[in-house]
């Protein structure tokens, strides 16, 4: 199947109006971060940006992340990626589309998982802005290897009871709702089925969220405030058996709902990647045709032409990988599979996307020398928030893990080797021994 690169001129439209809407209305509203994490700033950050909102659903922008028979806009995933490359830019920006995280992931795994009544309960909304929800499955004692969580689920007649201590649920503190991975099989069932989601409004009784951790991207984060990764626990909290995803059919359905979640969730953030990689790498390439020192200005100095170049290299791979994992997802949801078939590309930009990213920050830094370590420029908040890439929705060595062990079904143990060369050669002369009578060959 051919994929040429090409976007369609009128959604090329949509993008460049995008590009401007961003830059001009958008990432100004970034300096005064500050001011929109007070109580009231909060209302006036939603009077500023509610005319934005109607802005991007009049223009057909809106949730663009679902595909339609799901409720969504459908544009797939090549699309959404050269949108998320511009949202990407500022922090602010996916939200004012309504496709942030983690909402777009939670409406996109009730899309997939969840029973009609679900979809009408929590996802519309959602779709819609009008409520907001969180991913609960981390705990203190367990994150890359999810067969350890230790939040349990009983069924008590109509009811689950939960109990449990969960911590970096992003966003749980200002949710309406939490999606809560909990045990629900006894001793006996295989770990990857005795797991199930269930839904949690997060105002039930024995939902204690004992804090927002501070984190390296956020120092100074009070509880509360958005962006905030909750610690939780959950002390016999009850909800209705209904509650949990896909209903009856939907124990022990943890993990393949979790897959399910997760892969669009880790593309998307890999697209958003590629417009924070490119907002540095301007930065970079800005002050290196900027600073004057030993006798020229840095773009003329060979160890910053090489940091330009190997910049520009891995983003371009980045992006391209990006994309291409993209168009996979589009080509397995039109041929009715899931996206889970393309865990090797999406593995493959989860911790390619990560480390571009790094790179091309730290560079840009560091060609700003002491300015770089500054708070007059985004690069030093940016740096920090680039860090929790590598760990968040896996970290690099699990996702590496998964990709290599895909890569290495498609050979097997050879000894000698398949190249060695005598074993080879002794084949040749066998195989062409009626030519070779005529020569005489060496053995
Ligand atoms: C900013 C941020 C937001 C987050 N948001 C959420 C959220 O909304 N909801 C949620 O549930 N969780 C969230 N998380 C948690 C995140 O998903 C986990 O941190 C991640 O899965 C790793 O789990 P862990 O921290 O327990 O690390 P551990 O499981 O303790 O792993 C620690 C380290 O061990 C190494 N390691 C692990 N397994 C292997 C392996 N097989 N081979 C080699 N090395 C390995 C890796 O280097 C890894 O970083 C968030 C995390 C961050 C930083």
């Amino acid at each position: 199947m051919a994929w040429d690169f090409q976007t369609e001129p009128e959604f090329e439209e949509k993008l460049e109006w995008m590009r401007g809407f961003v830059r001009d209305e958008i990432i100004p509203l970034e300096t005064l971060a500050d001011v929109w994490r007070t109580p009231q700033g909060r209302e006036t950050f939603a009077k500023v940006t509610a005319p934005l909102k109607e802005e991007v659903k009049k223009r057909g922008l809106w949730a663009a992340h679902l595909p339609p028979d799901m409720g969504g806009l459908g544009f797939g995933q090549v699309k959404l990626g050269l949108m998320h490359e511009i949202l990407g830019q500022c922090v602010y920006a996916p939200s004012i589309f309504g496709n942030n995280a983690p909402d777009s992931g939670n409406a996109e795994l009730i899309a997939v998982g969840g029973t009609a009544q679900q979809r009408t309960t929590w996802m519309q909304p959602l779709l819609e802005g009008k409520l907001r929800s969180c991913f609960s499955m981390t705990e203190p004692s367990a994150g890359a290897d999810p067969t350890l969580l230790k939040t349990t689920a009983v069924r008590d007649g109509d009811e689950w009871v939960i109990n449990g201590h969960k911590w970096f649920s992003s966003n749980a503190s200002i949710s309406d709702f939490l999606i809560v991975m909990a045990r629900t099989g006894d001793a006996d069932t295989s770990a990857y089925k005795a797991f199930s989601m269930i839904i949690v409004p997060t105002r039930t009784p024995g939902v204690n969220i004992v804090r927002d951790v501070p984190t390296m991207g956020e120092p100074d984060h009070k509880t509360g405030e958005p962006g905030g990764h909750a610690e939780i626990i959950y002390d016999n909290v009850r909800v209705p058996f209904d509650n949990i995803v896909g209903g009856q059919d939907g124990i022990g359905q943890g993990f393949a709902l979790a897959q399910k979640r997760l892969g669009p969730g880790r593309i998307h953030h890999a697209m958003r990647w590629l417009g924070q990689s490119q907002r540095a790498f301007d930065m970079l390439c800005e002050r290196a045709l900027t600073r004057y020192t030993h006798g020229s200005i840095l773009a003329d100095k060979q160890m910053i032409q090489d940091w330009v170049a190997e910049s520009y290299a891995e983003m371009q791979a980045a992006r391209l990988l990006t994309l291409q994992a993209a168009w996979k997802m589009d080509q397995l949801h039109a041929a009715g599979k899931h996206y889970s078939d393309a865990r090797v590309e999406i593995g493959v930009i989860k911790f390619w996307g990560a480390k571009v990213l790094y790179n091309v920050i730290d560079r840009a830094i560091q060609i700003h020398g002491s300015l770089g370590y500054t708070t007059d420029l985004p690069l030093e908040a940016m740096y920090r928030a680039a860090r929790a890439a590598r760990i968040y929705d896996g970290p690099d060595e699990v996702h590496k893990v998964t990709v290599a062990r895909q890569i290495l079904k498609n050979y097997r143990a050879s000894d000698p080797s398949r190249e060695h060369v005598p074993t080879r050669r002794e084949a040749a002369v066998e195989k062409f021994a009626d030519y070779l009578d005529a020569v005489s060959v060496a053995h």
